[in-house]
């Protein structure tokens, strides 16, 4: 038996979390009368997750439903399970999700789990683990992608996650340290969370709007390690802050975000770029990543550290080794200022500009919601089982937009908004 886990959530601000669960229901979610709510969280986050369903109902829901998982269940599963387990997932759990999702319910995910849980596995059985959890997921990472319905992604401080990102703190002090990070990052340490929200909205859609009208057909990424042409997809569409789902709810998918994306063509990416902040993917750090793309494949893929696993993640599927997002956020954004590596995705990619392996964004095309996924391929977009972020920005990264007759405009300049 593994020590049962620490509860530290009496280190978290318990106003806080609730203003947190509030700003998920009121502007991640946007929740509608009578909409139902799924959720999955870790079991550690079940005060979050209690805070979550009366917020939830006082807004109107019909049913809020949790489902959980355990580390420490997890962790069982790779010491006691026959070794065909690995090759199993719940198939009939994510059908049921994806059946809920189809009849208008909302869907909204919190993160907290340790990033390293398994980093001591054996890699193969975490890969297939993964893959085979990936194939069962389709239907309902589906609805989520093609964005039919409003979601929102928000973390939990968890214990261990804490101690990863805060290693010399004592763990109460580690808790109480990230839960305050994730605070400020979701903007619910002021006054009126709502309202920030609001203006940050503004903020990101002038910036959209802005690259709309420019309608680029390619971004120049230069810096140390990194002379990378990003050809973007016909009729692609920038998004940023928040955005409708096609049930035609306006919701902020992430909580925090501070990017504006698009889609780019899955064939027109070429040069090389060398990542500027270590990836943490399924308990395996990824550091130095450098990659030489041509007509949009990575052809050669280096890293210091964790190279196995990424060489075993591009070859997940023909999608892997393409790109499906690339993403701006200036190096002075809130995230980027806290100066801290989270070890998430939902953190560290609003902390520099970052580009995507694996699958696009419907949503981030010109009339996005109509398009078949054959349309789609045709423009350019990308198709995978993985969608993964990775960081390519900071202060001494310039980035030109370039237009289809070749004119050249300045989109960043060392890191900024040029
Ligand atoms: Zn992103
Ligand atoms: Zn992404």
């Amino acid at each position: 038996m593994t020590s049962p886990m620490l509860d530290l959530s009496s280190a978290i601000d318990p106003v806080k979390l609730d203003k947190l669960a509030e700003t998920a229901i009121k502007v991640g979610l946007r929740l509608a009368p009578g909409q139902d709510l799924l959720i999955t969280a870790p079991s550690a986050a079940l005060p979050l997750v209690r805070r979550l369903a009366e917020h939830a109902y006082k807004a109107g829901a019909g049913l809020v439903i949790p489902f959980f998982t355990d580390e420490e269940m997890t962790l069982a599963r790779y010491k006691f399970a026959p070794d065909s387990s690995f090759d199993r997932a719940a198939g009939w759990l994510y059908e049921g999700m994806g059946k809920a999702f189809s009849a208008n319910t909302a869907r909204l995910a919190v993160v907290g789990d340790d990033p390293m849980l398994l980093s001591t596995q054996d890699p193969a059985k975490v890969s297939r683990a993964n893959k085979a959890n990936s194939m069962a997921y389709q239907p309902a990472l589906e609805k989520i992608a093609g964005f039919d319905i409003n979601w929102n992604i928000i973390a939990w401080p968890g214990s261990a996650w804490a101690k990863q990102v805060f290693p010399n703190d004592a763990p109460e002090q580690a808790v109480r340290k990230l839960a305050d990070a994730i605070f400020a990052a979701s903007r619910v340490d002021r006054d009126d969370p709502v309202g920030a929200w609001e203006q940050h909205n503004a903020q990101l859609h002038t910036k959209t709007a802005w690259l709309n009208s420019q309608r680029f057909a390619a971004l120049h990424f230069t810096g140390p390690g990194t002379d990378l042409t990003v050809g973007l997809a016909d009729g692609h569409e920038w998004h940023g802050g928040a955005s409708t789902a096609k049930n035609g709810i306006t919701c902020n998918p992430n909580i925090p975000t501070e990017e504006v994306f698009t889609t780019p063509h899955a064939h027109r990416v070429d040069g090389y770029v060398s990542s500027t902040k270590p990836l943490s993917y399924n308990g395996t750090l990824i550091d130095n990543i450098s990659v030489r793309f041509e007509a949009g494949k990575i052809v050669e893929a280096k890293a210091s550290r964790g190279e196995d696993v990424l060489q075993k993640v591009l070859e997940t599927d023909e999608g892997a080794s393409r790109l499906g997002e690339v993403a701006l956020v200036p190096h002075s954004s809130p995230i980027s200022k806290s100066g801290l590596l989270f070890l998430n995705t939902l953190f560290d990619e609003n902390a520099a500009c970052h580009i995507a392996l694996g699958q696009c964004y419907a949503k981030c095309f010109l009339d996005g919601a109509t398009l078949t996924p054959e349309q789609i391929a045709a423009q350019g977009g990308n198709k995978s089982l993985i969608h993964i972020d990775w960081m390519i920005g900071s202060d001494q990264v310039d980035i030109d937009g370039i237009g289809a007759d070749g004119t050249r405009v300045p989109v960043f300049r060392k890191g900024e908004w040029a």
